[in-house]
């Protein structure tokens, strides 16, 4: 990888250091390792020697007299003493007296010793630690030691890949994709008019909405490597590094053309340039340098690029503007019709009763991403095999459902006797004001069964069809639903409890929703007094207004809630004998479903 620029140092640096390896060598290794065959004997062993006449060269030092025995097998040393007749006797021995004894080793020795040796080990030590310490880095890091490693994973599509009918509803979606793969599939036919391809095509929705396996169906149809690659996998520690990783990625692309490249997450490096001071200088070098790459290749290359993103409101406009990611897919949530074809999608890979209704599944499990439909099935599989069953039925799809709405069945969960009629007074009272309410959806179910999400009982309610509008009408009678079980506690015991919490915090964002987004208040007409940020991301909103219309807001949100309370609290009263008959009943089964309420309210 040519184009990858290593963080170069200067080159006296390493020329410094291994110069200073080699002097500490020279200094303190080299004699060593000469005179390790040298032994160090007393002063009386060398006389004894010398008498013998067992010297062989004898050298004597300023402090130290160096000798051999006279078969020249050994060094010896020893120290200098005060003696006068030594050199004679020495001469009367036999020995010969030489200047060198210490012997050199021969020229090439010496060199490979204290030249070459101290290079290799530097070298080894060297390779030994940047190893290990890539290994603990991890790939990712690797880049820190200058070994720039793309990591863009490659999918060479396999005949197991994922194909368009995998991914289940999202049919617009696919439709907008098809003709990406027939592009990628004849090119020719769109060059001959002169119609070009989008370079990047953007997948916005909510999280689990199938993105990712629409781009990976993508390169599956058009039978094309997939490089995938995360947003946050370009953002690094050091400016330039990112910026990097996107040549390299691009790099790779280009010499697999066509292919799709897909960015998961994008919005990480994506982000607005805000230009204030001391922005994160990384993560602009690497959008910039995705903004160029995306510029260089002209779309005859056959490099697409696909990306996917819940926040597209912030994105930088010039990542969106035509001839970048000039296409936007949205990846909404699944409608009715969607659920039902996910859930069978899903339901193909395991065992499943021929008489599972999955209108009815779907119909509960409004507002579900395919990723949650996914988990409702395995949920139901693996229920399945808890209670040794063959077969994945009805029932196991219906309670898992609700182990992903409200949790697991707390099994030791014990109610005291009047918490009990509490929870079920308070449960008919939902039901009882949305059944009473003609526009509300029908109860589905209702139990008094506590959850491990905290929730003590549930009323789920089941829309019949889609729904795409709500009248003002409608999101009334959600809130008195929603006050409903509140107000049969009143009715019926005069006092309240803390179960109402969670109905609240709903009903309050509906009010509030209503006069600041939906402009259905009198007072303020069609004015917007809230910005929602994410629309994707559970759709938080901000104010956008002046303080005192923050107080008129909250005035209103108060009169308009309360006045749904008040409406709950008549219809229950009118029907008061119901609302105890249905509790009671409620009371004795813990579940009923939609049928027997009915039964019961009509009766
Ligand atoms: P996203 O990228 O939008 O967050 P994914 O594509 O990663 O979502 O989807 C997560 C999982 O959800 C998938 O592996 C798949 O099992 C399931 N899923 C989501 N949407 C669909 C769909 N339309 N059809 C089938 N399965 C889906």
């Amino acid at each position: 990888m040519k184009e990858v620029k290593k963080p170069k140092k200067p080159l006296f640096y390493y020329y410094g250091i291994v110069l200073l390896v080699l002097l500490l060598f020279n200094i303190f290794i080299t004699p060593r390792l000469m005179l390790a065959r040298i032994v160090e004997v007393d002063y009386g062993t060398f006389m004894k020697m010398t008498e013998e006449g067992g010297v062989g060269r004898v050298q004597v030092q300023n402090e130290q007299i160096v000798f051999t025995d006279k078969e020249e097998t050994t060094i010896y040393k020893t120290g200098v003493m005060d003696d006068p007749g030594l050199t004679e006797r020495l001469y009367a021995s036999g020995a010969s007296f030489s200047k060198e004894i210490v012997e050199q080793a021969s020229p090439l020795m010496t060199f490979l010793l204290s030249w070459v040796l101290p290079v290799v080990v530097f070298f080894l030590i060297g390779q030994l630690i940047s190893r290990q310490m890539m290994k603990h880095a991890g790939g990712a890091n690797s880049m820190m030691f200058g070994m720039n490693k793309n990591n863009a994973r490659v999918y060479v599509q396999s005949s197991d890949g994922i194909k368009f009918s995998d991914v289940a509803g999202e049919d617009e979606a696919k439709d907008n994709l098809k003709e990406i793969v027939d592009y990628l599939h004849d090119p020719t036919k769109y060059k001959e008019i002169g119609a070009s391809m989008p370079k990047g095509v953007l997948l916005v929705g909510p999280p689990g909405t199938g993105k990712t396996m629409l781009a990976k169906a993508v390169a599956g149809e058009a039978n094309v490597p997939f490089f995938s690659m995360s947003g946050s996998e370009f953002v690094e520690m050091f400016v330039g590094m990112g910026a990097s990783k996107v040549r390299d990625l691009f790099k790779q692309a280009k010499e697999k053309a066509p292919c799709i490249v897909f960015i998961d997450e994008i919005d990480a490096i994506g982000k607005k340039r805000d230009g204030q001071f001391g922005g994160n200088d990384e993560r602009e070098q690497t959008l910039n340098q995705l903004l160029t790459e995306m510029d260089g290749f002209e779309g005859a290359g056959g490099v697409i690029i696909l990306a996917a993103t819940n926040r597209p409101e912030s994105l930088d406009p010039a990542l969106t503007r035509p001839g970048r990611f000039d296409r936007r897919v949205p990846v909404e949530l699944p409608d009715l019709a969607g659920r039902e074809a996910i859930l069978r999608v899903h339901a193909k890979k395991i065992k499943v009763a021929d008489d599972v209704d999955y209108t009815q599944i779907a119909r509960m499990a409004s507002g579900a991403s395919g990723a949650e439909l996914a988990n409702i099935v395995n949920e139901a599989a693996l229920r399945a095999v808890r209670d040794g069953r063959q077969v994945v039925t009805q029932g196991d799809l219906t309670e898992s459902i609700e182990v992903v709405i409200a949790g697991y069945q707390k099994k030791n969960a014990i109610l005291t006797d009047k918490e009990k009629w509490t929870v079920s007074y308070h449960e008919i009272g939902h039901a009882l004001v949305a059944a009473r309410q003609t526009d509300s959806a029908p109860v589905q179910k209702i139990t008094i069964i506590p959850r491990t999400s905290g929730a003590l009982g549930y009323t789920m309610q089941v829309d019949e069809g889609n729904h795409y509008l709500m009248t003002k009408e409608e999101i009334e009678n959600k809130i008195a639903t929603l006050t409903g079980g509140r107000a049969a506690e009143e009715v019926r015991f005069g006092s309240v409890t803390t179960g109402a919490s969670n109905d609240i915090e709903q009903a309050t964002k509906l009010a509030r929703a209503m006069i600041c987004q939906y402009g259905m208040s009198e007072d303020f007409d069609m004015v917007a007094l809230e910005a929602v940020t994410n629309q994707y991301l559970g759709g938080d909103a901000s104010l956008a207004c002046s303080a005192e219309t923050q107080t008129k807001i909250d005035a209103q949100v108060v009169e308009l809630v309360k006045r749904q309370h008040e409406k709950a609290l008549k219809l229950l009263r009118d029907n008061r004998q119901k609302l105890d008959e249905l509790a009671k009943y409620l009371y004795e089964k813990e579940t009923i479903t939609g049928e027997e309420f009915m039964r019961i309210l009509n009766a």
